[in-house]
């Protein structure tokens, strides 16, 4: 049966550069050596890492005066990286969400943090009022478990930081405006264990406190991404899928297609009379789409979930701690995926209402 992959992460990725990847593992770059076991200081791998930086840089159109690399240790790691690197006495954070409260957790460990947060995480806050003595200010551009979302890249007289864990190639975004960009891999690039930073040069160096080595975003922009043993498989995935990605049009191309999944979702919850979202309309996400059942109608939720498996669509179900629905259409969900989510809400409504 053919499947639908709506998982939040690790999630869908291009079925080309699945099956590169297995091709890899068997016989990498015609070395006769499987790239499970292939040293990441063969020529064949360093060249691997060097593509899939350029690529990275061409399809961002990211300007001179950045570094784009690859480490280990997660956005998880990151939240800890960003003050350790960057924080002299004070941040400010818009607090959007469950990793917005994670990456605070961290700063706070290094200085003061000045939280910025609505009422709820159901939508993003406007007028936000960042203050101008703090070292920099940290935002969560797309909420993977809330499925709410900044799009525009705003206006920043601190230098901006940004989690783009799971928006990271999904819409065009201006590099400029960023200090720093940085992501887990998992969610639109490669399997789990890759993590990407985009690194405008001269935000480094202004600390007075020792950073230790690894955890030093110099560390890796000196030596390439190569400091320590990279991870390699889920490097080369990443270059096939930025390979699909040019392939496809690039970034603008996956844009409008990610627009025109979530407006047919978007569309459908509205219209049928036993859904709604969760989220304010103005914010919503087009990666991750929240929503639930009307109140008259939730004792079915499970009941739609098993009859969505059945039919082959994996991983609707919302969050554990937003509970409902959560369908994500990363870049590589294609828009007969959501066709057939939709015709089983439309025939679930006419079954239930
Ligand atoms: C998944 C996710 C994370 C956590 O990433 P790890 O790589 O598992 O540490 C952080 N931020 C956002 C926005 C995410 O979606």
């Amino acid at each position: 049966m053919e499947k639908h992959n709506f998982y939040a992460g690790p999630a869908i990725l291009p079925q080309s550069a699945i099956d590169a990847t297995i091709e890899a593992l068997k016989d990498f770059a015609e070395t006769g050596i499987s790239l499970a076991a292939i040293s990441h200081r063969s020529k064949e791998f360093v060249g691997v890492m060097a593509e899939t930086e350029n690529l990275f840089k061409e399809l961002l159109s990211i300007p001179e005066g950045y570094s784009v690399i690859f480490m280990g240790g997660g956005a998880s790691t990151q939240f800890a990286m960003i003050p350790f690197n960057l924080m002299k006495k004070k941040a400010a954070y818009l607090n959007t969400g469950t990793w917005a409260t994670k990456a605070i957790k961290e700063a706070k460990m290094f200085g003061d943090v000045v939280e910025i947060r609505g009422r709820d995480f159901t939508y993003i806050p406007k007028d936000i009022e960042i203050p101008d003595d703090v070292d920099y200010f940290h935002i969560t551009t797309n909420n993977t478990i809330y499925g709410t979302e900044i799009r525009e890249d705003m206006d920043c007289k601190v230098p901006l930081i940004a989690d783009m864990s799971s928006d990271i190639f999904s819409r065009k975004v201006d590099i400029s405006k960023y200090a720093i960009i940085y992501g887990g891999a998992q969610k639109n690039l490669a399997p789990a264990g890759l993590t990407f930073a985009i690194v405008k040069n001269d935000i480094l160096g202004k600390v007075d406190h020792k950073i230790p080595t690894m955890l030093n975003y110099q560390t890796h922009i000196d030596k390439e991404s190569m400091f320590n043993t990279p991870p390699v498989i889920p490097v080369f995935t990443a270059l096939q899928t930025l390979k699909w990605i040019k392939k496809m049009g690039g970034v603008d191309a996956m844009q409008k297609r990610n627009v025109e999944k979530s407006d047919l979702l978007y569309a459908e919850i509205e219209r049928n009379s036993i859904f709604r979202t969760t989220v304010a309309e103005e914010n919503r996400s087009i990666m991750n789409v929240c929503f639930v059942m009307i109140d008259e109608y939730k004792e079915f939720e499970t009941e739609f979930l098993q009859l969505a498996i059945e039919k082959g669509m994996m991983g609707l179900k919302g969050h554990r701690s937003v509970g409902g629905f959560r369908a994500s259409l990363y870049n590589a969900l294609e828009k007969k995926s959501v066709e057939a989510l939709v015709a089983l809400m439309k025939e679930f409504e006419s079954q239930k209402a």
